[in-house]
C-alpha cells in the first residue's frame, strides 16, 4: 500500500504502482515512476505478464529538444545523465486501465553516481501540478531511494525545509525511506541553492564537473556534446547567450595572450576557494607560519574552467594532457582527469586550468 506523504501525494514501491496501473483507484491521478527505464515494458519485465495500455503524450530530452518519435534505443538506460547531452529527461503518457492514469517516468538508477539534480525540476512541477488536478503516487522500486529523495526535494522546496528536516518529516509517513549518499548530497546542493537547480551556481558547476569525472573513471567516453560550447565560435555560441545583456555589465571573457581567440567566458569558470581541498589542510600548516604573506599564500595562478568543445586533446580520451589554443596553438594550461593542485592549495577534480599569464581578461 502507498504511504501517504501530504494531502494528494503518496509514495510506494512499484507493486503499488503496478496494481493502480492494473485497477485504477479512486484517488491516485497521477504517476510519477522513477526506474531505470522510462518505458512501461519495465512492468512486464519485473513481472511476466503484466501489461498496460499507453498513450504516449510527450518525451522531453536534456536541452528541450522534443519529439514523440524516439527509438527504444535511445531511452536508455539512464545513465550519464549531464547538462549537455540529448538525453531523454522525461515521458508523460496516459497509462493504465482505461488510460485514466497520468504517468510521467524519468530514468534514474539507484546509485550514489547518478544524477538527480537534472530531474528535479521536472518532477517537482509534476507533482505540483497533479496535486492540484487529483492526487500522485511517487514511486521506484523498492519506494527506499529514489522516490524518497524526489519526495525530500519536494518537501525542501513547498516548505522551505532543510534536507535533514525532510527527510525527518518524510519518515513520519514512511519510517524506512533512506535515499542513497549521493542524492543526500545532492538534496544538501539544492538546500544550499535556495531548494532551486541553478546552473550557473558554482555549486551545480562543481557537481556537474564530478559528475564528469565519475563518467570518465567509469571508463566512459566523455565525448564533446557534453563540453561547454566554444566561446570562441560565434555560431554556436550566439543562440544562447548573445541575448543582449538587459543593462548589465558584458560578460567577462578571457583570451589567449598571443592570438586574442576568446578561450573562455567567466560563466565558463568552476570557481573554488583559495586554499581548500582535499589535500590543503597540510599544506596549511606548512604555510601557515608566516602571518606576512596571507595574501600571496592565496594567489591563485590559474583559472578552471569546464571542459569547452575546443579542447580537442580532452576529447579525445586522454587522462592528462596541455591545453593549446586552438586558433595559435600557444600554450594555455593543462588539463587532467585526476586533478591538479592550484598555487593556493586547493586540489581540482578532474581540472581544465588554465594560466593566468596565458590569457587576458576583457569583455567579450
Ligand atoms: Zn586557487
Ligand atoms: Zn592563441
Amino acid at each position: 500500500m502507498p504511504y501517504l506523504v501530504r494531502e494528494n501525494l503518496f509514495i510506494g514501491n512499484i507493486g503499488d504502482a503496478a496494481e493502480i496501473l492494473q485497477n485504477g483507484s479512486s484517488e491516485i491521478t497521477h504517476i510519477l515512476s522513477v526506474l531505470s527505464s522510462v518505458s512501461i515494458s519495465f512492468f512486464s519485465e519485473w513481472r511476466s505478464g503484466l501489461t498496460f495500455p499507453t498513450k504516449e503524450i510527450k518525451k522531453v530530452y536534456v536541452g528541450g529538444s522534443q519529439g514523440g518519435s524516439a527509438s527504444e534505443d535511445d531511452l536508455g538506460d539512464g545513465s550519464s545523465t549531464s547538462l549537455f547531452t540529448g538525453k531523454l529527461l522525461y515521458s508523460l503518457e496516459y497509462a493504465g486501465k482505461d488510460l485514466k492514469l497520468v504517468r510521467m517516468a524519468v530514468p534514474l538508477r539507484d546509485m550514489e553516481s547518478e544524477n538527480l539534480l537534472d530531474y528535479l525540476d521536472v518532477c517537482l512541477d509534476f507533482i505540483d501540478k497533479s496535486r492540484k488536478e487529483g492526487s500522485v503516487l511517487v514511486h521506484c522500486f523498492a519506494g527506499v531511494s529514489r522516490s524518497a529523495a524526489i519526495i525530500t526535494a519536494y518537501l525542501m522546496r513547498t516548505e522551505h525545509l532543510s534536507q535533514e528536516d525532510a527527510i525527518e518529516s518524510l519518515r513520519q509517513s514512511c519510517e524506512f525511506v533512506c535515499p542513497n549518499d549521493g542524492f543526500l548530497d545532492q538534496l544538501k546542493m539544492f538546500e544550499k541553492m535556495g531548494f532551486k537547480v541553478d546552473h550557473a551556481s558554482p555549486i551545480y558547476k562543481r557537481f556537474h564537473l564530478k559528475v564528469l569525472g565519475e563518467l570518465y573513471n567509469r571508463g566512459e567516453r566523455i565525448d564533446s556534446s557534453k563540453f561547454g560550447a566554444d566561446p570562441g565560435m560565434p555560431t554556436e555560441f550566439s543562440s544562447e547567450v548573445e541575448a543582449p545583456s538587459v543593462g548589465s555589465n558584458r560578460a567577462i571573457a578571457y583570451r589567449c595572450k598571443k592570438c586574442r581567440r576568446i578561450v573562455a567566458l567567466q560563466e565558463n569558470v568552476v570557481d573554488h576557494s583559495p586554499g581548500e581541498g582535499e589535500t590543503s589542510f597540510e599544506w596549511h600548516k606548512r604555510r601557515g607560519g608566516n602571518p606576512f604573506n596571507k595574501s600571496d599564500e592565496f594567489e591563485c595562478s590559474s583559472i578552471f574552467v569546464e571542459p569547452l568543445r575546443w579542447m580537442t586533446g580532452v576529447e579525445e580520451g586522454a587522462l592528462e594532457g596541455k591545453l593549446s589554443c586552438v586558433h595559435c596553438e600557444a600554450r594555455l594550461g593543462y588539463f587532467n582527469w585526476s586533478g591538479i593542485q592550484c598555487s593556493c592549495g586547493s586540489w581540482i577534480t578532474p581540472a581544465f586550468q588554465l594560466h593566468k599569464g596565458r590569457v587576458d581578461i576583457g569583455t567579450v
